[in-house]
């Protein structure tokens, strides 16, 4: 028998994505018969599988001696598709060990779904039908020009640009090209930062043949009019596939397509959710992060990655400009563009004022402690709103609760809408007389009766967005438009954009003005380019002022600084616009900066405050959160592992900067019958911390296989968590 040495049957490492948490390190040996270069996709065996990998290099070559009888062969290289690009595999290289997950997770999560299971014939074909319908489309014919975009939106931009740029976009510009950032671009809302993002955009795309630009926004469903003013850009410029998404509500046909024109350059610029950020694109060389202090850049499962973070990095890694853009940034990227004297490392633009010298909504306080108990909609509001539909203008009203009520209660005894899975209430839907929880999805009929004690009367507790619009219509039941006609609201919230189109329709029924009054979510209040609304109101916005989260009073004074952002951005409309919340703090520090749009004085109070409780920016945590049949087992498994830690940290005297605190339940501690437990670890040092978790990262894997800890369903390390 002949057998060829492994080395000259080339020997081939793939990285693949072995199951969690599995003792192999997801870099695999196969051979092949020819070289493969590194980043090349193959299809290679596993056990009875066959899985996508990556070539991929370990980083250092193991010395021990491969048996090439052993070594299976890879089953296809799917090499008619470029390499991935070294840089691509360094980002995934960083994510994971950041993140505290395998590298191959995070490779094969980043790469569109239906590639997995794509022969390289299957492949071969697909790419064919792409060049075809590129070479029918892509050329900017008078078509091409005359083509609306695919959601039409009032607002949506001629071709090309034909504003006057204002003096402060011109300045943000100016600094952009001169500069090399990280920027942060502090705009007021309605200041024009999207159009400051196209004309970077733009200067990027002429700087050099074949330039890509990745532009990141947090929703992308809610922003059709976002990739509508890209697409009547940069279509007539460069083709009608020079612009495509990436976003989960895609098919995954059309994730791959748009995967494969970045992947192949043809994309210019790629427009997506937090996923695009691991976008392949040879040509990267400008990453915008548009309102780059939404929580969703953070992923909540698998690598709990920060997509704004990842940008900034990867920014830094391919030599690629990057700006980040928002209205109230946030508290972390507010600290980094302080200034480069004080150690700031982003470039800080501002542009303070509106477009069009529009003012910034009025801001209206209404003390709840001097409203009957019941008040839900006050009288001051209620007479604005009023005042507005004589007007003929809109009023948005937002609260952070759907359904009718959030609890129901018997006006006898104890009872309340517990769920049986979960540590919540259900919620009372009214429109189908359910209860339903928010949490496991447990849905029932609302009992006719107390359950308890057959009292017949029960009753809700509390409002959600369902009671809000019932309420309104009561209140507004005699009013009428200056047409004659009866007001008119709509609500937009989870339960009413549930179908497909629906939100799309209820929005453009805003857009079009057949809507007086939009009563919705956070969902309504950011991003959305109203023009028509004058007023917007917060009925009760004082609950993120008792939570024990740090965050609360930053996500909240942003989420009421976009809502006022929704109102006044048409400045042809002569009166001012206006700001109302109902609050029972109405002295709170908080409300004042708002009142004076004063993010800076809010931002740097904050900051004061992290510093002086040494929370981060000043601190760097990670939790580890995990999930058991009872609370005392996923606490036992975190006190364990702590104390493990302190057994065998001890000697790489890591734990003198690290500080880990005793688990506790989680807020939610008990979801769909599992109970969670989580454990905070801090530092001051980023770099410690990022030790102690690789370090620790073992020790809790054979902690979880102690007979002591088998109650244990799963456990995740979160570094740099947003929510605690
Ligand atoms: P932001 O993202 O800062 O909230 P946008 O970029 O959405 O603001 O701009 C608000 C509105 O002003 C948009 O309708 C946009 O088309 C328009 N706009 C932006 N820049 C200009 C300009 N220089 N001249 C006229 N209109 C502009
Ligand atoms: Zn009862
Ligand atoms: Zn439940």
């Amino acid at each position: 028998m002949t057998q060829i040495p492994v080395t000259e049957k080339c020997l081939t490492q793939v990285l693949v994505h072995t199951p969690a948490h599995s003792q192999m390190a997801g870099v695999l040996s196969y051979w092949n018969e020819t070289l493969l270069a590194p980043g090349t996709l193959v299809r290679v065996p596993l056990g009875q599988r066959e899985l996508l990998g990556v070539v991929w290099p370990a980083e250092q070559a193991s010395e021990t001696v491969l048996d090439p009888a052993k070594l299976r062969p890879i089953t296809a290289a799917l090499d008619i598709l470029p390499p991935l690009s070294a840089h691509w595999r360094a980002l995934i290289n960083f994510t994971a060990s950041y993140y505290q997950r395998s590298a191959g997770e995070v490779a094969l999560a980043a790469l569109p779904p239906q590639l997995r299971d794509m022969s390289s014939v299957q492949l071969r074909r697909r790419l064919k039908k792409l060049a075809k319908s590129a070479k029918t489309q892509s050329l900017p014919t008078d078509s091409a020009l005359n083509k609306t975009p695919s959601k039409p939106t009032p607002e949506a931009d001629t071709v090309a640009s034909a504003v006057v740029l204002t003096k402060e976009q011109r300045q943000a510009i100016r600094r952009f090209r001169d500069e090399a950032g990280p920027f942060l671009l502090f705009g007021a809302t309605g200041s024009g930062k999207t159009e400051v993002f196209m004309q970077c955009a733009a200067s990027t795309l002429v700087s050099s043949s074949g330039a890509q630009v990745l532009v990141m926004v947090p929703e992308i469903n809610l922003t059709p009019q976002l990739e509508a003013r890209f697409k009547a850009r940069f279509c007539p410029l460069y083709g009608a596939e020079a612009v495509v998404s990436m976003h989960s509500g895609m098919t995954p046909a059309q994730r791959l397509n748009s995967w494969l024109a970045a992947h192949s350059g043809a994309a210019r610029v790629v427009l997506g959710t937090r996923m695009a950020v691991f976008a392949s694109m040879p040509q990267l060389q400008l990453i915008v992060v548009d309102e780059e202090h939404d929580p969703s850049y953070k992923s909540s499962e698998g690598a709990r990655y920060s997509a704004r973070d990842l940008a900034v990095y990867r920014g830094r890694l391919e030599g690629a400009k990057v700006m980040l853009g928002s209205a109230t940034p946030s508290l972390e990227s507010w600290h980094h563009s302080r200034p480069a004297a004080e150690g700031g490392r982003y470039l800080r633009l501002e542009m303070p004022s509106r477009v069009g010298g529009g003012q910034l909504p009025l801001v209206r306080r209404v003390d709840m402690n001097h409203q009957a108990k019941s008040c839900i909609i006050s009288s001051p509001l209620l007479a604005a709103i009023t005042g507005r539909i004589a007007r003929g203008e809109q009023s948005m009203v937002f609260l952070n609760r759907r359904g009718y009520a959030p609890v129901l209660q018997c006006s006898d005894c104890d009872w309340k809408s517990e769920c049986r899975h979960c540590s919540a209430y259900r919620v009372f839907h009214k429109i189908d007389r359910t209860l339903r929880c928010h949490h496991c999805g447990l849905s029932e009929r609302v009992p006719r009766a107390c359950p308890a004690c057959g009292n017949p009367d029960i009753m809700p507790l509390g409002r959600g967005t369902e009671r809000l619009e019932e309420h309104l219509a009561e209140l507004l039941r005699g009013v009428r438009r200056p047409d004659g006609q009866p007001v008119r609201i709509v609500r937009i919230d989870a339960d009413t954009t549930r179908l497909k189109g629906a939100l799309e329709s209820q929005l453009s029924q805003v857009h079009t003005g057949e809507v007086d009054i939009l009563v919705g979510t956070q969902m309504i209040a950011k991003g959305h380019d109203f023009r028509r609304i004058t007023l917007v109101a917060a009925v009760n916005p004082d609950n993120a002022l008792y939570s024990s989260d740090f965050r609360a009073p930053e996500r909240l004074f942003s989420l009421l600084m976009q809502a006022a952002g929704r109102a006044g951005r048409d400045e042809t409309v002569a009166n001012p616009s206006e700001m109302w919340m109902q609050t029972f703090l109405p002295t709170h520090p908080l409300y004042e900066a708002l009142k004076k749009h004063d993010y800076p004085a809010f931002a740097d109070s904050q900051l004061k405050e992290r510093q002086q409780a040494a929370m981060p920016p000043f601190s760097f945590q990670a939790l580890v959160r995990a999930e058991a049949r009872s609370q005392e087992a996923a606490q036992g498994f975190l006190n364990l592992a702590r104390r493990v830690a302190a057994d065998q940290c001890d000697t790489a005297n890591l734990l003198a900067q690290v500080t880990l605190y005793p688990a506790v339940p989680m807020s939610m501690a008990r979801i769909a019958n599992i109970e969670r437990a989580q454990m905070l670890v801090e530092s001051p040092s980023r770099a410690t911390l990022q030790r102690f978790l690789s370090a620790w990262q073992g020790m809790l894997h054979s902690t979880r296989a102690d007979p002591e800890c088998k109650g244990v369903i799963r456990w995740a390390i979160d570094v740099d968590p947003l929510n605690i």
